[in-house]
């Protein structure tokens, strides 16, 4: 892999691999960009087959972090850190703590939390070693409430753009995937009155689960839930579930929901969805709420400031909605422009010295 190009060409400041022979510890950490702030992203532990894979997916991820801590209205660059190895084979405090102190060379450029594989337990081993690490336990807690708080205001900010009016209770809505965030976005929706909620799941547990607390909610097959004749698409589940195959049976007018990776492929199906008259709220500015949350954490976490911050995704989707129509692009591409836009105004605005 020819890492210079790649990095010049998408614009990365560092790429670190460390290695620790005493636990096995083996990991590359990617910041790409600080305009902002320190680059803040969690660490992926993963059976990577090989050290291209691992080194393209920690570009790939921080770069994705710049533009969703960007979109936020953070203060943040994006970073990402993945390690290289099995998960039930190498975890311990010693491996955690190796971690840490690979983090705390980078001097707080660069701030880590839990992702894939790794949890807020393993976070606290990594805290023994660097001060540069969120997400833990006791703090800002589980970020799946925050990132449906999140998602239901940019729900709210779809039906606003589209209806011009965000009123949830005249509207309905399918919700794809049940799990963490899925469940805590049925309770936002049924709370403010949602006149309907369809409901679909793969799991059983996660299906009577919802069925018992939420007992208006309708349950539908996986494969039913695109065509439903309903105000908003709510994805929660995978990624790439809007794709050729989706797009033709979509009928909901809004695609809004948690999942990260919404569209098969960025551009095509963006567009595709733009020329259907669809309103799509861009993945990692709508679910941006579990981040958001997590940043608290640098400034002394108090969890009404945060959901007070996450609640204001709604504004910056209306934004996003007006750039899309002004620029006659579509919202993912819309969001992209947007974050840098921010990037380079605030890059410029701190060009002049300032003595502090
Ligand atoms: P989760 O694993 O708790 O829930 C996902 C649910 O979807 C599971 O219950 C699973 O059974 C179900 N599911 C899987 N395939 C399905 C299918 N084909 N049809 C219907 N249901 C299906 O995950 P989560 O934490 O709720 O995250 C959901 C999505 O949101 C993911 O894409 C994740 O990357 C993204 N996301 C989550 C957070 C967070 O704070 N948890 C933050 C940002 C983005």
């Amino acid at each position: 892999m020819k890492k210079f190009e790649y990095m010049e060409k998408h614009g990365y400041e560092q790429l670190v691999f460390f290695h620790d022979k005493t636990t096995g510890l083996k990991g590359i950490t990617c910041i790409h960009n600080t305009t902002l702030g320190p680059a803040l992203g969690g660490t992926r532990l993963w059976d990577y087959e090989n050290e291209d894979d691992a080194t393209l997916d920690v570009l790939r991820l921080a770069r994705g972090m710049t533009y969703k801590a960007a979109a936020a209205g953070l203060n943040l660059g994006g970073g990402k850190t993945v390690l290289i190895g099995k998960a039930d084979e190498v975890k311990s405090e010693a491996y955690f703590r190796a971690l840490g102190r690979y983090v705390q060379t980078l001097n707080g450029r660069y701030i880590t939390a839990e992702d894939v594989n790794t949890a807020t337990k393993d976070m606290d081993f990594v805290n023994m070693e660097t001060d540069h690490v969120v997400g833990l336990p006791g703090k800002s807690g589980n970020p799946s409430p925050a990132t449906a708080f999140g998602a239901f205001n940019g729900i709210k900010a779809a039906l606003k753009e589209k209806y011009g009016d965000d009123d949830i209770s005249k509207r309905t809505y399918a919700v794809q995937g049940a799990g963490q965030t899925g469940d805590f976005l049925i309770g936002y929706l049924l709370e403010e009155g949602a006149k309907k909620v369809y409901f679909t799941e793969i799991n059983e547990n996660h299906i009577e689960k919802i069925k018992e607390k939420y007992p208006s909610v309708e349950f539908v097959k996986p494969d039913d839930i695109y065509s439903l004749d309903v105000d908003v698409f709510a994805p929660c589940a995978l990624g790439a579930v809007i794709n050729d195959k989706t797009i033709k049976q979509l009928k909901a007018p809004i695609v809004a929901g948690t999942a990260n990776n919404v569209l098969e492929d960025e551009d095509k199906h963006g567009m595709a969805l733009y020329d259907k008259g669809v309103l799509y709220a861009p993945d990692f500015v709508i679910n941006a709420g579990g981040l958001i949350n997590v940043f608290h954490e640098t400034k002394g976490y108090e969890k009404n400031a945060a959901y007070r911050d996450i609640a204001r995704i709604y504004d910056r989707l209306l934004d996003i909605f007006k750039l899309s129509r002004e620029n006659k692009t579509h919202t993912q591409q819309a969001a992209k422009l947007f974050a840098k836009q921010r990037i380079e105004t605030i890059n410029q605005m701190r060009a002049n010295y300032v003595k502090r």
